[in-house]
Order: structure tokens, then C-alpha cells, then sequence
């Protein structure tokens, strides 16, 4: 499917743990992106500051939902899911 316009679910509900360009500790999930603009659309698109994981995101119906309302629904449900436990996160981070 086609990324809907006027959504940006995934640029606020998951997190981005790596760093980037903006927000240097990452993105905490249900944090809107600094680069996420008023009309959803990101400030960083077409350029090489976009994070990678953001351009590996494809839209599709069973993630994206029927409307953005959705979206944020299933993307913060499937975060809440896969967000590892408080000890193993710490015991990750002392690798
Ligand atoms: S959740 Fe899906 S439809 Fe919404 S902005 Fe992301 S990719 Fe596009
Ligand atoms: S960098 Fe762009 S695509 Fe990635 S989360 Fe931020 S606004 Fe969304």
C-alpha cells in the first residue's frame, strides 16, 4: 500500500534506539520525531539524515491500519509487545 498523507503513526509510536540526526539519544516510543512537521510530513525525506530504519518502514494494511487513529493502535500495541524487559534491557546495555 501506499503511505498514507497526513498519518506519521510510525514517526511518533515506535521508538528508534540508535541515535540520529536530531535526537541523539534516539526516540522514545509515543515521542513525536523532531522531524515530523505539522502536516506529517518529515522534514528529512529525501535527504541522508533520515534514519535507515525510517526508509526500511513500508506501509502496509496489517501495520498502517485504515486511518491513522489505527495505526497508532496496532504500532504502539506491537512496541508494547516487543519492548524488552527492564533486566534485559539493562543487561543489553552492558554489553
Ligand atoms: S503508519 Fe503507515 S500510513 Fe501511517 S505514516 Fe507510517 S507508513 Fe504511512
Ligand atoms: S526521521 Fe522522518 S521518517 Fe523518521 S521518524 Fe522522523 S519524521 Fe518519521
Amino acid at each position: 500500500m501506499d503511505c498514507r498523507t497526513g498519518c506519521g503513526a510510525c514517526c511518533i509510536a515506535p521508538a528508534i534506539v540508535m541515535p540520529y540526526h536530531g535526537m541523539p539519544a534516539g526516540k522514545p516510543a509515543g515521542v513525536r520525531c523532531v522531524h515530523l512537521q505539522v502536516d506529517y510530513a518529515c522534514a528529512i525525506f529525501d535527504t541522508p539524515l533520515r534514519p535507515a530504519v525510517c526508509a526500511d518502514f513500508l506501509a502496509e494494511p496489517a501495520i498502517c491500519g485504515n486511518n491513522a487513529q489505527e495505526a497508532m493502535q496496532i504500532l504502539t500495541q506491537l512496541e508494547a509487545s516487543s519492548a524488552p524487559a527492564p533486566g534485559l534491557r539493562e543487561s543489553c546495555s552492558n554489553d
